[in-house]
């Protein structure tokens, strides 16, 4: 088994009497993208801080290719770690050149190689036209490129990233991500990239390790965390859902959609069946209900309140007969039934996820094939889940 590149283990962290960090574990390995995912305030920059140095841990380790460089008997700062660092704010020199800005990470390097290196290094994010000129010179994208090239040219084993492109409006945000992505797994750095945006942490990362209250809740690779997540909160984190109610009665939930197996919970048990908005059909009323089927179980009927064409697809919100309650279904297209128009809805069944609604743990939905997590850490089962047996 080959050493991870980065090892946090058992990291504690306390203000005062609050825990901003709580038992963090997590290694990073060479050429992987580890984004810490979540809410403000969970915990993700102060985990950040101390793998850089810049903050030392109450309790656990910190380790760089399986040498500690951070325990209770020693603490490395930030310069004997062989870290990158790129924030949101990078603060390029004004005064100096971007070639210059660039070279100044190289101070151990001898003073002929530094040009070279800061010369290869800002071609390699597409900034070898702009090496004369000074910041004030440059726009904002082009000046995170130079902090890019910055913190890469001295080669860092390990990358750390705190929201490095949340400043980036959206379409130079795509741009300067890629090039970043690229050159990092070029050079087989390990990346520890903090966010509290999914869609960059599903689009930039290998493993997501997903953080509330100081404690990583899960971790694994995107589509697993997307698709199997360990609770409510953790699927709501990655796209709107919708929640329908039932109570286990004999070992099953009986719903307007169909039955779900639920032998995990006794009966009288409240269960959540929670399903994102891409994971619902509708099928314009003819008069009678569309057959039952084993994917989309049983169809429910409902009628439509409102329908918005969204760019990339359609959402449409129906009202259920059974309870009232609005479902949002978004479908790929233009579908934008008039209000009043009558539909049936189903499930698809096999992307339906049921927690028990006290502990909201994931009890599994008895229809899917769930892929293997490709990471190497174990998922951090929520305590008290149910499962089905
Ligand atoms: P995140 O990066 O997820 O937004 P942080 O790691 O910045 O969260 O903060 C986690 C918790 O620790 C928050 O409640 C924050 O207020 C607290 N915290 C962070 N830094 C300090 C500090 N220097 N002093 C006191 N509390 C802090």
């Amino acid at each position: 088994m080959t050493t991870p590149r980065l090892s946090l283990d058992g990291l504690c962290k306390y203000y005062g009497s609050a825990t901003a960090v709580d038992n963090v574990s997590l290694s990073v390995s060479a050429g992987e993208v580890v984004c810490l995912l979540g809410p403000s305030g969970c915990g993700k920059s102060t985990t950040l801080r101390i793998a850089a140095g810049v903050e030392h841990q109450n309790t656990g380790s910190v380790s760089i290719d399986g040498t500690v460089v951070s325990d209770a008997a020693k603490h490395d700062p930030p310069e004997r770690r062989s870290v990158g660092l790129m924030f949101q704010d990078f603060a390029l020199f004004p005064h100096l050149t971007v070639t210059k800005n660039v070279a100044f990470g190289l101070r151990k390097t001898d003073r002929f190689s530094r040009e070279r290196i800061a010369l290869e290094y800002l071609e390699r994010v597409g900034m070898q036209g702009h090496a004369e000129k000074y910041p004030h010179e440059l726009s904002g994208g082009e000046q995170q490129r130079v902090a890019m090239a910055r913190a890469l040219a001295p080669r860092p084993r390990v990358m750390l990233m705190d929201e490095p492109f949340s400043g980036l409006d959206n379409r130079l945000r795509d741009d300067v991500r890629d090039t970043a992505l690229s050159v990092l797994k070029d050079e087989g750095t390990a990346v520890l990239l903090v966010t509290h945006d999914p869609e960059e942490a599903l689009r930039m990362a290998d493993r997501i390790a997903l953080m509330r209250n100081g404690r990583i809740v899960q971790i694994g690779a995107p589509y697993h965390i997307y698709n199997n997540p360990v609770d409510r909160t953790t699927a709501a984190f990655f796209s709107d859902l919708n929640v329908i109610h039932g109570e286990v009665s004999s070992r099953q939930t009986d719903t307007p959609f169909g039955l779900f197996l639920t032998p995990g919970l006794v009966d009288g048990a409240d269960v959540e069946i929670i399903v994102r908005p891409q994971h619902l059909k509708i099928d314009l009323d003819e008069g009678q209900p569309p057959k039952p089927s084993i994917k989309t179980g049983v169809p429910a009927p409902g009628t439509v309140v409102r329908s918005r064409f969204m760019g990339s697809g359609s959402l449409i919100e129906v009202r259920m007969d059974h309870d009232d309650s609005v479902l949002r279904a978004t479908l790929p297209g233009v579908f934008t039934p008039e209000p009043g128009t009558r539909v049936w809805l189903s499930l698809k069944r096999e992307s339906c996820f049921l927690f028990p609604c006290a502990q909201q743990s994931r009890v599994a939905s008895p229809y899917e094939k769930a892929p293997a997590d490709t990471g190497k850490a174990k998922p951090d089962t929520a305590q008290g889940a149910a499962t089905l047996t």
